[in-house]
This record gives C-alpha cells, structure tokens and sequence, in this order.
C-alpha cells in the first residue's frame, strides 16, 4: 500500500509554516507499512489543487490532504477531493451537533459558513476532532483511500494517531523493523556504488545509505507480519552488505563506533588509552560516554602543546625538530608514550592541522597522523582530510576522533 501526502496552503508553499505536519505523519504511515511515495505542497489554487489530486489517484493507493479544510473561502480541499472522487458533499448532522456543541462550549459565535465544515463526502467517514470544528475525513471508494485532515498541528495530529493510523495498520497488518549496518572509511559514493544493484533490486527491505559525520550507515527497512519476521528479512541482506565491506562494516545493528570499540575492548580484557592532539579530548570523551568505559579505559592524555607531547609522553626533541609535530614519528612516540604511561594494552595517537589555519604546502590543512602501539607492535598512518567552509575544523576533528578509535578497533 502507498500513499503521497499533499499538504495545501499558500503559507507553507511559501515557507511562511514549516510543513511539519508532513513529518510526523509521513513517519506514522511508513511505521504502519503504508510506503510514502511522495510529499507535496500545493497552493490554494483550486486549479492546482485538482491537478495535484487527480495525480495523485491516478498513482497512489492511499492520498492523504493536509489543510484547506476551515471554513474560509480559500479551504476547498475538501471540495476538490471530493469532485475527484466523483462523489458529492452531504451534511453530517453528527458533525454539525458536535459543532455546535464546540462553539457552545467555547462560548465562540458560529458563523453560516462554519456549516461548511458539516460537509463531508457521500461514503466518507467525519474523524473526530476534539481540538477544532473541521472533522478529519475518511472515504474509500474504488480501492482507494482518501484520507483528509484539518491544517492546524493540534488538531491534525491528534486525529491522524487516533484515527487514521490504527485503521492503516490494521489495513497493512504490517509491522516495520529498522536495522542499520555501519560503516567507517569508505566514502559515500564508494559505499553507494557497491550497494548500487543491491539497494535497486530489494524492495523488503529497503536499503539507502545515510552519511552521518564521515561515515556511512546503510539502513535497511522491513515489513513484515510481525517484528521478528520482518527482523528476519534484513538478516541475510545486513550479513551480505558487511561482508563487501569487511572490516570497513563495524556493527549489523546500529551500534556506534565507540560503543562497538567499549564491547570489544571488554569482551577481550584489554585496555585502551589515547594521547590526542589535535582532537583535544575528543577521543577520550567519545570512549568514556559509553557506559561501563571504566572497565576498559582508564584515561588518556590531552597534549595539545608540544611541551606536554615531549614532557608527559617522551616525544624526543629531535623528533618534533625533525619531523614537526604533525608526523607519523611524532605520532608512534606519542602512542608509545601515552600506552606506557598508562599501562594500557593499546594506544591510540592523533596529532594533525584542523584548521582553519595553519597549513602549509607539505602538510595542509587536514593533515592528520595516527599511531597505534600495541605489545605486539606499533604502526603510523596519515590521512588527508579535505573538508571544506567554515566547519572544516570541527570535520577534522570529528573525523579524526572516529579515526582514532577504528583504529584500536582493528
Ligand atoms: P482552519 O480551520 O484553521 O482554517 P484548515 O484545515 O483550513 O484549518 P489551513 O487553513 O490550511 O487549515 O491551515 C491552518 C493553519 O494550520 C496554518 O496557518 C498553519 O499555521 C497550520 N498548518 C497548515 N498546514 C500545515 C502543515 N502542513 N504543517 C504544519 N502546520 C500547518
Ligand atoms: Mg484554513
């Protein structure tokens, strides 16, 4: 079943209203298994207005209105969709009690043109609204579902969870499950290009990509008669998707980074530390906002100054003469320093040029070197980032710290 969802209003059109109804609704109906195919916004042309329905029927199962239903000269979406249901308006006397009950208990004047909203299709149902005086509108009628609500937030929301919703979901008998595999170093349109025939091909679950802070998610959605079914259909297609990427794909189920890395690290007995230049803290502060971190993570060290690199960790001057504080021999003494410091089983290292400033020919901005030290051995690497505008420090940074811990991951 799918459904487009068409909100009508010059104010929105215009940006004056935020089409947040569109939201919350579009996100209701894809949870019920009804598949949102498309969002409009149309203006409050008549003429627009029944271009957009008769499209709209022609292409989708469920069509759902949103505004246009007061009693103003300007609100005929009512009159529209019914015309192209071929259906005419008949008088609810249920809704005109319980509009004149309204204006009784609000103690407002009722006007001849309030009547209007009385007026609901032949065949269709009035939805209750217990926060306004236009009723939602319910009718089917040649395996169709015309589905109409009232503009105003706290009166459209309220009628599509009572009672558009539950009458959708029983409809689908669908239950919807969201899975996500993770993913860390491999570019989006990589990552895209991979998944290409994979995400065009599966219909159940759906598959797209999502770039999150320079790594990317691949979501699967499902539908099925009940959550575990549904669970089951993402199984094989999550397990095929972290194999292309092999240790690209940290998590089958959404886990971040760092919770992956606090699990790992606690399933192995190890601990971890990191010594952070250019990320600040950031590392550490990712690895301690996991709940029970302490078991594997007993601190870190923030040398930012070449004096505490050299003072704290046993970076040798020759070293930062040499080579500069953004290198990956800096970068190996670092990890070395900072794993013996703490007596940890792993170390991490990250000293780069975040920017904006202070880049130069041989090493821009976005220069970023790692080491890891481990019993077993140490190695380096450097990464050139190119983020780009004015958050290019924060990109690095972030991008950085993500670095660090997929690096202790491996
Ligand atoms: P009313 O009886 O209040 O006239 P209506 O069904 O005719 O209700 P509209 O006139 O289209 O609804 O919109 C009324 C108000 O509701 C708008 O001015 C706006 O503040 C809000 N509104 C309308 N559409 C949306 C939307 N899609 N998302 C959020 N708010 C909306
Ligand atoms: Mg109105």
């Amino acid at each position: 079943m799918n459904c487009e969802i068409i909100a009508v209003g010059d104010e929105v059109l215009t940006g004056d209203i935020v089409n947040t109804n569109a939201r919350e609704i579009a996100a209701g109906l894809e949870d019920a298994g009804v598949r949102v195919r498309r969002q409009i916004v149309t203006s409050d042309n008549p003429a627009e207005i029944r271009q957009t329905l008769a499209e709209a029927f022609d292409r989708s199962d469920v069509i759902l209105t949103i505004g246009g239903l007061g009693p103003t000269y300007d609100d005929i979406t009512r009159e529209s969709a019914a015309e192209q249901m071929g259906v005419p308006l008949v008088r609810d006397p249920e809704t005109e009690r319980r509009i004149r009950e309204y204006f009784t208990a609000t103690g407002r004047e009722l006007t001849d043109n309030n009547w209007r909203q009385a007026m609901i299709p032949e065949g269709g149902e009035a939805l209750v609204n217990l926060n306004g005086t236009a009723p939602g509108i319910w009718l089917e009628k040649n395996g169709k579902i015309l589905v109409q609500l009232p503009g105003p937030p706290r009166e459209c929301l309220p009628i599509f969870r009572e009672s558009v919703l539950p009458r959708l979901r029983e409809r689908t008998g669908q239950k919807r499950v969201t899975r996500s595999v993770r993913i860390f170093g491999i570019p989006e349109a990589a990552a895209e290009s991979r998944l290409h025939d994979r995400m065009t091909a599966s219909r159940n679950p759906v598959i797209a990509p999502y770039v999150k802070d320079g790594e990317v998610e691949i979501r699967l959605r499902a539908w099925a008669d009940t959550e575990e079914a549904a669970y089951a259909l993402t199984e094989a297609p999550a397990r095929e998707i972290a194999a292309e990427f092999g240790d690209h794909a940290y998590s089958l189920n959404g886990e971040s980074l760092s919770e992956v890395l606090v699990r790992t690290l606690r399933e192995n007995g190890l601990h971890a530390t990191a010594a952070e230049s250019c990320t600040g803290g950031m590392v550490t502060a990712a690895i301690t906002s996991v709940a029970g971190a302490s078991e594997v993570f007993d601190g870190g060290v923030c040398s930012y100054a070449n004096a505490v690199k050299a003072g704290l960790l046993g970076v040798s001057e020759e070293t930062l003469r040499e080579h500069g504080a953004v290198s990956e021999a800096c970068a190996a003494e670092m990890a070395r320093g900072v794993r013996k410091l703490m007596r940890a089983d792993l170390a991490v290292s990250v000293t780069g040029i975040a920017g904006p400033g202070g880049g130069t020919p041989e090493k821009p901005v976005g220069t970023v070197c790692f080491g890891v030290s481990t019993p077993d051995g140490e190695y380096t690497l450097t990464r050139h980032y190119r983020s780009q505008g004015s958050s290019v420090r924060e990109s690095n940074r972030t991008r950085s710290a993500l670095e660090a811990q997929f690096q202790l991951l491996l």
